[in-house]
């Protein structure tokens, strides 16, 4: 007789999910960080009621008896008091009540956090930051994002807004931010992918981008190279003070253009951090690679979800 195995059903597991600004990530998440099932479907663009009614979608599309709790990322502030997902920047939601509309829905312990928190929270549990209590995460992107684990405890700030390390000043009265923010000589607008755009089009013209200069620089074009160096020790100056603030074991470099540049970026930003840091970080900071990609924002959020289940 031919025996039928029926896998147990894992208990305790989390769904996390992460919105973007043109996809919503969602997937099963164990315990350990594994990804056990996923789902991923376009963010809309027309109203709150519909980003809502799509985030609620992505979570029926997955959720069974084995899931404990829900997490969400959100590129916006969060207001941890309240629950609410205070402005996003690519996405119509505003001042909207993530946590009890995901709770009534679907009766589980809910937790929301920054886009960039949570892609700090998944390296820390499940990549590049496992087993390290204290790391700074930056994703380079088309911003900046910036996540603080500090002491085995995610760093939130007293509304939950915290640490938008992107918007640190490293050159008085510099550069404009770009969107929302009214600052210059912010962080971002000298690392992130935008930025590096900017870099290419003034050196190879309007059609380069940021992916054709880490190309040209990984087949040894000099000028590219000078350019993401230059990016590097910009860099540099604010992982130095970041270092000196909460004395991190790693620093975590993740976002589409922070891997793709990191070969690029690692040695000049060590090289000023290291100038601008004091011992004994000094001595024992490292700038590592982010290892989970685009799942890293998932997992997070995932793992914020545990963390609420935690709470409850
Ligand atoms: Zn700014």
């Amino acid at each position: 007789m031919r025996t039928i195995t029926v896998p147990a059903v894992q208990e305790g597991q989390a769904i996390g999910v992460d919105l973007g600004g043109t996809k919503i990530l969602a997937g099963v998440v164990a315990p350990d960080g594994s990804v056990v099932r996923r789902h991923e479907r376009p963010t809309p663009q027309d109203s709150q009621e519909h980003v809502l009614a799509e985030l609620e979608a992505a979570v029926a599309e997955l959720v069974d008896d084995s899931i404990a709790a829900l997490g969400f990322g959100a590129p916006s502030p969060i207001d941890q008091e309240r629950g609410v997902v205070v402005r996003c920047v690519n996405v119509p939601l505003v001042d909207a009540p993530l946590r009890d509309r995901m709770h009534e829905r679907f009766g589980l312990p809910v937790g929301l956090d920054n886009d960039a928190n949570a892609a700090a929270v998944g390296e820390w549990k499940a990549g590049a930051g496992r087993g390290s209590d204290d790391l700074v995460m930056l994703t380079l992107g088309t911003g900046v994002g910036g996540g603080v684990i500090s002491g085995g405890r995610p760093f939130r700030g007293a509304n939950g807004a915290g640490a938008e390390l992107g918007h640190v000043v490293i050159v008085d009265d510099g550069l404009p931010c770009q969107g929302a923010c009214t600052g210059r000589g912010h962080l971002e607008a000298y690392v992130s992918g935008t930025a590096a755009t900017v870099a290419a089009r003034a050196a190879f013209g309007p059609s380069a981008d940021a992916h054709r200069l880490v190309r040209l620089a990984n087949e040894g074009d000099a000028t590219a190279r000078e350019l993401l160096g230059g990016i590097g020790r910009r860099l540099g100056s604010g992982i130095g003070s970041f270092v000196n603030v909460f004395g991190p074991r790693l620093v975590v470099l993740g976002g589409g253009f922070g891997v793709a540049a990191f070969d690029h970026l690692r040695e000049p930003a060590e090289e000023v951090a290291r100038r601008e840091a004091l011992e004994p970080m000094r001595s024992t900071m490292r700038v590592v690679k982010a290892e989970l990609g685009t799942a890293a924002g998932l997992i997070g959020a995932a793992f914020v979800g545990f963390e609420a289940l935690d709470a409850a």
